[in-house]
């Protein structure tokens, strides 16, 4: 049975003491639940990835990152190995996020060095795709975000691919308020599944977590999260008030 996931994207917000106070709330809001099947992920900013592993430690999520290098440890100035993210407690990094993708020019090519990057160090790549709303207008959406698929992901082996969760995140609803309906959204998921079932096989897309992402919130999330081929969400937004995140945690049925 696979994962389900509420990863909380907090993109570069929050200072130190809001962090710790953001950590803290989510942490205590779901320290008494039992967890079967589902995984919370919190993905702060670098900076405060090694106080929420700290945390982590002692209450049931886990931590990610937001990006990593495509490098190994070296002469990068400025960038994070995710050898290095490793080493503090990280299991997750997001890759391929479209303002990665839009405002950092990350191509393909560059994103499937940072999945390999994210293999090689245990981490589990949360790996974007969506098309933007020129592209859905014209509906091309299912093309690009095949395309998406095959240059970022698809070279891996069979192995490799179970060991990835791919964040479906339509861009025209990132941060606008705007949300796919959960028809559309399930429209794409499958579309997602039976593009990995037909390149790895059933038993392997059926293994894999595929996450929705764009403007998910306490009134939107359930009947996202109901869908088939819905397990969870990239939410970005709505992780950035403990109150609601927790909402929306609670949003995704445990089974
Ligand atoms: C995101 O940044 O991954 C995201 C889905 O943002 P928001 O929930 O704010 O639309």
């Amino acid at each position: 049975m696979r994962k389900k996931i509420i990863a909380g994207n907090w993109k570069m917000n929050k200072t130190f003491e809001e962090a710790n106070g953001l950590i803290n709330e989510v942490a205590k809001g779901i320290a008494n639940k039992e967890f079967f099947n589902k995984e919370v992920v919190l993905c702060p900013p670098f900076l405060y990835t090694e106080m929420a592993a700290d945390f982590a430690d002692d209450y049931n999520f886990s931590v990610g990152v937001q990006d990593i290098s495509q490098y190994p440890m070296g002469a990068y100035t400025g960038e994070i190995a995710a050898e290095m993210a490793r080493s503090v407690g990280v299991q997750y990094s997001i890759i391929g996020h479209s303002e990665r993708r839009s405002y950092f020019n990350e191509t393909d090519d560059i994103l499937s060095r940072k999945v390999d990057m994210a293999l090689e160090n245990e981490l589990t790549p949360i790996f974007c795709c969506g098309e933007h709303l020129d592209v859905r207008k014209a509906d091309k959406q299912f093309k690009v975000v095949g395309e998406q698929l095959t240059e970022g992901l698809f070279y891996l082996d069979k192995k490799d691919i179970t060991r990835v969760v791919v964040a479906y995140e339509p861009v025209w609803a990132i941060g606008t308020g705007e949300t796919a309906s959960p028809l559309q959204a399930q429209e794409m998921h499958e579309f997602i599944r039976n593009q990995l079932a037909g390149k790895y096989g059933e038993d392997v897309a059926a293994e894999i977590p595929i996450l929705y992402g764009g403007s998910v919130k306490p009134s939107n999330a359930h009947d996202l999260f109901i869908q088939p081929d819905i397990d969870g969400g990239l939410i970005g937004g709505g992780s950035l008030k403990s109150q609601d995140f927790l909402q929306i945690i609670e949003a995704m049925k445990d089974e």
